[in-house]
């Protein structure tokens, strides 16, 4: 893929994260640049997430240093470069404030899975328990460690960080982090929730698949009419 195309499919999943209202006015998705792993690819700080468009993507290097004239990166890229030094499998960082992920953090609530798709976080979503900004090298050091080896965490009184090969598969984690924490969050209103069993997380693990990438991508591709190209 060229490098335009990375832009606008990097633009076009930070668009389609709003539309969700997943990422708000500040929140940023990164990405590896495959044509030189010591850079990363993010949003600027100052574009509109609702607006933005390829134009709009920088580059920084791995300790978060901005790599191109009069850009400015989000302050808490530090989340992304620290995923990157501890995770050579991980290609794509999402930096979101899911409303009902969140709020289950703050409310004190263990995020369990309780529907299919909540299963491609088998391994556990663990809370970082510090609400603050990590704007620093060592404030995201300490937030990927609390991620571990896990697909996502979830920032108490803040956000979240969903961690994947690719953009479209963190755009899919992204979808279900935020629809199983609903459900749960429903379940809790009117009773006592279930969880998966470990055994229905087990089988539910071949979800995390390309074509289900596609299928949600091109879902709501149609359903915002974003187009880049
Ligand atoms: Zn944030």
């Amino acid at each position: 893929m060229n490098e335009d195309l990375i832009r606008a499919e990097l633009a076009t999943c930070i668009r389609m994260l709003e539309y969700l209202g997943l990422i708000d006015f500040s929140g940023h998705v990164s990405l590896r640049n495959p044509h030189n792993y010591k850079e990363v690819l993010i949003n600027s700080w100052g574009a509109s997430r609702c607006r933005l468009g390829p134009q709009d993507i920088v580059r920084a290097d791995l300790d978060g240093v901005a790599l191109d004239e009069n850009t400015i990166v989000p302050s808490e890229i530090h989340i992304h470069t620290a995923v990157y030094r501890r995770r050579p499998d991980i290609h794509t960082v999402a930096h979101l404030h899911p409303p009902v992920t969140t709020a289950l953090s703050v409310a004190g609530i263990t995020y369990v899975p309780v529907m299919h798709h909540g299963a491609i976080f088998g391994a556990g979503v663990p809370v970082h328990d510090n609400c603050g900004h990590v704007n620093s090298a060592e404030k995201g050091d300490a937030l990927a460690q609390t991620l571990g080896d896990c697909r996502a965490m979830i920032m108490r009184g803040h956000g979240a960080v969903v961690v994947a090969e690719s953009v479209k598969a963190v755009f899919f984690g992204s979808v279900y982090l935020e629809d199983n924490a609903k459900k749960l969050a429903e379940a809790l209103k009117i009773g006592n929730p279930i969880p998966l069993r470990d055994d229905e997380v087990q089988a539910a693990a071949g979800i995390w698949r390309q074509n289900q990438f596609d299928k949600v991508w091109q879902y709501y591709l149609e359903k915002t009419g974003i187009n880049f190209s």
